[in-house]
């Protein structure tokens, strides 16, 4: 395993610089208080390293179920040298080169989203803050007016509408989970909207909203425009000349990222970089002054920018910036190399998944991908929701309790209108039904698709042979 050698030798090189580092400035008794007795520590590192193994196999090919994997060798051991130090990127003065390091990786990011390079923009814990974080500017800039959300768009945004006290307008979705433009023009229309949201790449299909044409409506109607991009920004690369031609990946779509006024991008989701990276980025960098605060705790020492200025955050990990500096310098933001490679694999990994898929009896695609998650469902003899529905979760639970070779799915629920306007064959007997659905996030699901589909085709045959 190449993989866990690198990541054992950087991580005892990190933590070994890192101690180097820490004598050079002179030896001290530390307290005997911070010491553990080694018998309990044995019985309680025993205990945990077990517990873990509680998980699913995140790492392996045969886990395509949720957005999960494992940081890149190179990010894990580039936060654990920080984090030894644990610098605060709250201010300059908590961490100095990795409050620089954000500051860099933050303009790579802007680049990428094909925003101008006077873009501001910081990291945040996550998706769900970066958005909070846009959706305030939105109320700060537009006081009065609402926010545009389609249904297909994370849960999270109606949650901070709340927190926020915004009133939040539903836009309705097509049937593969996109904005419908026709709904879009018709609210922008009959009410008061300051912003709409749009998603590029959505948390359930990956389906990006058609953000190209989606835009001009929202100029039309003097609307604001935040795109969630905390799955799917970084596909945005596959959108330069440079990148493979990849049938269905809608790079007109990504493209047109470069023309909202605010965008969040998850570092954590695509970005290879354990839980605790998110990024928000504001085309405008006027808007920092809403973040002004004259706080007598802070230790601001210079006039350069810290980033605890412009973040609704106060502590953030210096680490979580380091380790995504060390990453993207690795393995580039370039279309043919670094991450654009490993996200070609995942896009095309969805293509070979549904082909796989096609080419069985014993299953079909719901919808073809856009990016890089595949729905699909067992085929059933009876033509109904809820025979598709049974066979799916039978299906999931089977799969996943194979005691030779267990395969991670997830069940994901769609609308009876959604999948008879998709699949007209079926009756609706239920409002909704699940379906299966894999994330296909890790370049090794390329070249294992075919087997693993393989493999689910069978089981679903024994289940249906054995249905009563
Ligand atoms: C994951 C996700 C979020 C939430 O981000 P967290 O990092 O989980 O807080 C928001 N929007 C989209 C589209 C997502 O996929």
């Amino acid at each position: 395993m190449a993989n866990s050698t690198s990541a054992n030798a950087l991580l005892h090189r990190a933590l070994q610089h890192v101690e180097g580092w820490e004598q050079s400035w002179g030896s001290f008794d530390p307290h005997p208080s911070l010491g553990v007795d080694p018998g309990r520590l044995d019985a309680v590192f025993d205990e945990y390293l077990e517990r873990l193994e509680g998980n699913y196999p995140f790492h392996h090919p045969r886990y395509a179920g949720q957005m999960l994997k494992p940081p890149h060798p190179i990010a894990l051991a580039a936060y654990a040298a920080a984090q030894r130090i644990n610098p605060n990127n709250h201010a300059l003065d908590g961490g100095p080169p990795t409050s620089q390091m954000e500051k860099e990786v933050v303009a790579d990011l802007a680049a990428m989203l094909g925003l101008p390079d006077t873009a501001l923009g910081h990291l945040t814990g996550g998706g769900t803050v970066a958005n909070l974080e846009a959706l305030w500017v939105a109320r700060e800039l537009r006081p009065a007016q609402a926010v545009a959300v389609a249904e297909n768009a994370h849960y999270t945004h109606g949650r901070m509408g709340d927190v926020l006290d915004t009133e939040v307008v539903p836009v309705s979705a097509d049937a593969r989970g996109r904005m419908d433009l026709h709904s879009l023009e018709r609210t922008l229309e009959q009410d008061d909207i300051g912003t709409v949201v749009l998603t590029a790449g959505t948390t359930g299909l990956g389906a990006v909203d058609p953000i190209h044409d989606a835009i001009p409506l929202c100029r039309a109607h003097d609307a604001r425009v935040h795109v969630d991009a905390a799955y799917g920004g970084f596909f945005r690369i596959l959108t330069e000349d440079a990148a493979p031609e990849i049938e269905g990946f809608p790079a007109e779509r990504f493209r047109a990222i470069e023309k909202a006024d605010s965008v969040a991008i998850d570092p954590h989701k695509h970005g290879l970089q354990p839980y605790g990276c998110g990024c928000i980025l504001f085309r405008d960098p006027a808007v920092g002054r809403f973040y002004r605060h004259d706080s007598p705790y802070t230790y601001f020492t210079s006039d350069d920018l810290h980033l605890g200025e412009i973040s609704l955050e106060c502590s953030r990990p210096g680490a979580a910036a380091g380790a995504l500096w060390c990453t993207l310098k690795a393995l580039p933001l370039a279309p043919d190399d670094g991450l654009g490679s490993i996200l070609a694999a995942c896009v095309r990994a969805a293509r070979t998944w549904t082909d796989a898929v096609e080419a069985t009896d014993a299953l079909r695609v719901v919808a073809p991908p856009e990016t890089d998650i595949v729905a699909y469902m067992p085929t059933t003899e009876e033509k109904t929701l809820s025979a598709v529905h049974e066979a799916s979760q039978a299906l999931f639970d089977a799969a996943m309790n194979d005691p030779d070779a267990p395969i991670f799915t997830s069940v994901y629920r769609l609308s009876a209108d959604a999948l008879t306007t998709l699949h007209p064959s079926l009756t609706a007997d239920r409002d909704e039904a699940a379906v299966l659905r894999s994330v296909l996030m890790k370049p090794e699901h390329e070249t294992y698709a075919p087997r693993l589909v393989g493999r689910l085709a069978e089981t679903a045959q024994s289940l249906e042979r054995s249905a009563p």
